[in-house]
């Protein structure tokens, strides 16, 4: 029997404030253990949350970035269970009444169709402290860091539509895209800002039941994600293949071994409304200020910028991946640099750059005021396509401008045709047979010529003027 995967993911996305969601610590996740407390987040008895209205700001915006509808009233539930991470034996999550409901996005499915993912909810929650377990000395112990406990949370539960590892990894990769255009969070992976729990079950192809799932955690990067679903599916028909049962329970994936391993029986404790956080009642007039605040979003951007500058489609969605890439795309093209120069130069040379670097926009040491110079040399031809790379590797290393590296470098091309006829015919001389071979029609022997010219000229001749003289001498 051939079966199918169902997949629905539940995705815990950390919101970019800079206090926590009930009191005024600060929301800073790289600092020493236990900077950020305070009665409140050390949740010590008797302290009364105060509910922040950045958390509920940048929940929205992440809501309305998912096509979520917003509920006018939603309410905090105290989610019961103890562990050591949770002292206080509850984590306030909007259980009963979400922040959002039924949203979805689309994404491009293996097949190159595009297909619509539906999200069922999204609610609100505060994260509980972090445990770090010191297993160096003589005895183990496990300590507690708050310096997480109460951080802003959202909660994305999408419906059980995903079909493949591929979709869900599209699915996530448009979703942080999504949310870092409207601002809620840099939704980093290795950072912990984006945490992806994966429910996969199996059924017979063709049939719409939903089967006992299995749920999946630790995955620290989409490729993870990936490789853990994948890795489940296959284990699932195994066992059904064996005619075993399929239990409901938590697993955890352990990429060095690139299996998923069973953790626990799937656990659920009580969720009763809190009492001390009042509702949360949203006004269409507060709704529509939220919805002004959001920028320009990737699918507009991506039409617009085939439209307006001509992109292909694929170079149009590379500048819209990042919304800081497409602004400094979009701040070069308007230095007058032609749109498909910039793309296919950021495309294939700064962003490459950057990644062996491990930058990113934000912290580029190449302004877009200096690409931009160094591109409008290469347009006037003033730089030749190589030289400009060699540029563009200094400017990473000092706040020069592009004409000046190339002045004192001596990257100028050389375009002075007499200077040039002078190198072609040392060429020639240097390689009668090559030019006696393109006379007697081995036409591929151009380019070796034009080679040995650019070489000779240590990659400073303008390779277009090269190739013309040469022609005009041998023929
Ligand atoms: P639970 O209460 O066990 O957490 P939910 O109904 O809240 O289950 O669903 C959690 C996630 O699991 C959702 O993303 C949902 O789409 C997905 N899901 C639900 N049923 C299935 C199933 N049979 N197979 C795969 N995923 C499922
Ligand atoms: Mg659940
Ligand atoms: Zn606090």
């Amino acid at each position: 029997m051939d079966y199918e995967a169902v997949i629905g993911l539940e995705i815990h996305v950390q919101l970019k404030c800079a206090t926590k969601m009930f009191c005024d610590c600060h929301n800073r996740p790289g600092d020493e253990p236990n900077q950020n407390i305070c009665p409140i987040c050390l949740w010590l008895p008797g302290a009364i949350p105060k509910f922040g209205r950045e958390a509920l700001e940048k929940a929205t915006l992440t809501c309305l970035a998912l096509n979520c509808d917003i509920q006018h009233q939603s309410a905090f539930d105290q989610k019961v269970y103890y562990y050591p991470d949770l002292p206080k034996g509850f984590q306030l999550s909007q259980f009963h009444r979400p922040l959002a409901k039924t949203g979805w996005l689309d994404i491009i499915g293996k097949d190159g169709a595009q297909e619509r993912l539906r999200i069922h909810k999204i609610h609100m929650e505060e994260d509980v402290a972090k445990l770090v377990h010191e297993t160096e000395g003589r005895t183990p112990i496990s300590l507690v860091d708050f310096n997480r406990a109460g951080t802003p949370l959202v909660e994305i539960v999408t419906e059980p539509d995903i079909r493949s590892p591929h979709d869900a990894m599209e699915f996530i990769r448009a979703l942080r895209t999504q949310i870092q255009y409207a601002g809620g969070s840099e939704c980093s992976m290795e950072q912990g800002t984006l945490r992806v729990d994966a429910n996969v079950s199996l059924r017979p192809c063709g049939t719409d039941q939903l089967n006992t799932k299995v749920e999946i955690k630790n995955m620290n990067s989409i490729r993870n994600i990936g490789d853990a679903i994948a890795y489940e599916i296959d284990r699932q028909a195994r066992c059904l293949k064996a005619g075993e049962e399929i239990v409901l329970h938590t697993r955890l994936w352990d990429p060095e071994k690139g299996v998923t391993a069973p953790m626990r029986a799937k656990f659920e404790g009580p969720c009763v409304p809190d009492p001390s956080v009042p509702q949360i009642v949203i006004s269409d007039e507060w709704l529509n200020e939220m919805r002004s605040r959001l920028p320009e979003m990737p699918g507009r951007k991506v039409e617009r910028f085939v439209d307006q500058y001509g992109l292909t489609r694929e170079q149009a969605v590379l500048m819209s991946s990042e919304r800081e890439l497409s602004e400094y795309f979009e701040a070069v093209v308007n230095q007058e640099i032609p749109a498909c120069t910039v793309a296919h130069w950021i495309a294939t040379q700064l962003l490459p750059a950057l990644k062996e670097r491990s930058q990113t926009f934000i912290d580029t040491p190449i302004s877009a005021e200096r690409f931009a110079g160094l591109l409008a040399m290469l347009e006037r031809d003033e730089v030749n396509a190589n030289s400009a790379k060699e540029v563009l590797a200094r400017l990473f290393e000092t706040d020069q401008t592009p004409r000046a590296i190339v002045e004192e470098s001596g990257f100028r091309q050389v375009s002075d045709t007499a200077e040039l006829e002078v190198l072609v015919d040392q060429v020639l001389a240097a390689n009668p047979s090559a030019a006696e071979g393109f006379r007697n029609g081995r036409k591929k022997v151009l380019g070796f010529l034009i080679g040995q010219a650019m070489s000779v000229s240590q990659g400073k001749a303008n390779p277009k003027l090269i190739r013309e003289i040469l022609i005009g001498r041998l023929s």
